[in-house]
């Protein structure tokens, strides 16, 4: 495909994903094998209850271009996902989902604009198949909702699936945060950028990791962690209310002066309190979200932790060349346990 040589990673965040797995690499295999180019398959087991972790290593054993990482329990994918960014060795690396809703056969595509000079190639949905239209409806109004609130610019319909390039990569690993809204990060460190269209099929087997409560929690997410519109809210709403409760206040001092003090206004003082209650409730609820998260983020824990970790050929390669390459970080964890690599 390219005159100069290098190497793809493709990184697979898996939980309980045992059925899908093999017809994955099955077609995984024939997409790599196409490009001509060195490759490895870095599968993180995400805690998976199943035989994931077996199946994994029975892949490995069948094409010595895999990494197994395993991760100690599970961790949720935007952290399983960093795990094997962490453990790519590729000059570009590739995110997918292992349960074939992405098309492995977009990835020569995306290869080909990487070589044309684009450092993150995302894959921009042109079908939702397979989804209700609630989820739909939600996911467009979240992405209004955060291109509002926040300036960063997520592009719309777009989901973990794209290559980046080395540089860019290294740029997202120096993020180390713990509440990891990945689209948000992709799009926060910038670099020269192009959409690919394809439409995402349904999955292929298996069952969907997500529900409603998990939607609507990586919803919160995406909103705190990249803006806090909702606490400058708070405060305006506060200074309104201040400003009301002023003139209010103004109004009965007068009526008082002026004709005597009736005892009425027990529906007024009624509506304030309660009203006055609700909102602060709202405002100390939203105080709440960022306090936790600063609470997650200073305890400064590993991401993760790994209970094993088995390179691929271009891993192990890679580490024969270059025994000491610069790192912008590790992972604690794995360094802990020796097994810190690149
Ligand atoms: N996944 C993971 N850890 C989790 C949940 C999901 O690694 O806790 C993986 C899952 O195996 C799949 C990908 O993340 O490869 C996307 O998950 P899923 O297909 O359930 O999400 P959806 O496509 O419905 O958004
Ligand atoms: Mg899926």
């Amino acid at each position: 495909m390219s005159a100069t040589p290098f190497v793809l990673s493709v990184v697979v965040p898996a939980y309980n994903e045992e059925e899908v797995l093999p017809v994955f690499q099955q077609r995984m295999l024939a997409v790599l094998q196409g490009l001509g180019c060195g490759y490895e398959i870095v599968y993180v087991n995400d805690g998976s209850k199943d035989r994931t972790l077996e199946v994994m290593h029975a892949l490995r054993r069948d094409d010595p271009c895999v990494t197994v990482v395993d991760l100690s329990r599970n961790f949720g994918k935007e952290i399983a996902l960093t795990a094997g960014l962490d453990k790519a060795v590729g000059d570009a690396v590739v995110v997918i989902d292992a349960d074939l809703q992405d098309p492995p056969e977009l990835i020569p595509e995306l290869v080909r604009q990487w070589q044309s000079g684009f450092d993150m190639v995302y894959a921009q949905r042109v079908a939702r198949d397979g989804e209700t239209w609630v989820k739909k409806l939600t996911a467009k109004l979240f992405y209004r909702l955060v291109q509002r609130a926040s300036r960063i610019e997520i592009p719309k319909d777009t989901g973990d699936f794209r290559l980046l390039s080395r540089r860019a990569l290294d740029a997202l690993l120096e993020l180390r945060e713990h509440h990891r809204f990945m689209k948000g990060l992709f799009a926060w460190i910038g670099f020269p950028s192009v959409a690919v269209p394809y439409r995402r099929d349904p999955r292929a087997a298996g069952i969907t990791k997500w529900n409603y409560w998990k939607l609507w929690n990586l919803a919160v997410e995406g909103l705190t962690s990249f803006t806090i519109a909702p606490l400058k809210l708070a405060s305006y709403v506060g200074f309104v209310i201040a400003l009301l409760g002023f003139a209010f206040a103004a109004v009965i001092v007068y009526r008082t002066v002026a004709h005597g003090d009736p005892v009425r206004g027990y529906p007024s003082l009624m509506v304030a309190i309660l009203f006055l209650g609700g909102v602060q409730l709202v405002a100390i609820g939203a105080l709440g979200e960022y306090l936790g998260r600063v609470f997650n983020e200073v305890k400064h824990r590993p991401l993760y932790l790994l209970k094993g970790f088995a390179p691929s050929r271009a891993h192990a390669a890679r580490l024969a060349a270059a025994p000491l390459p610069p790192t912008p970080m590790v992972d604690e964890g794995a360094r802990a346990q020796g097994l810190e690599s690149r």
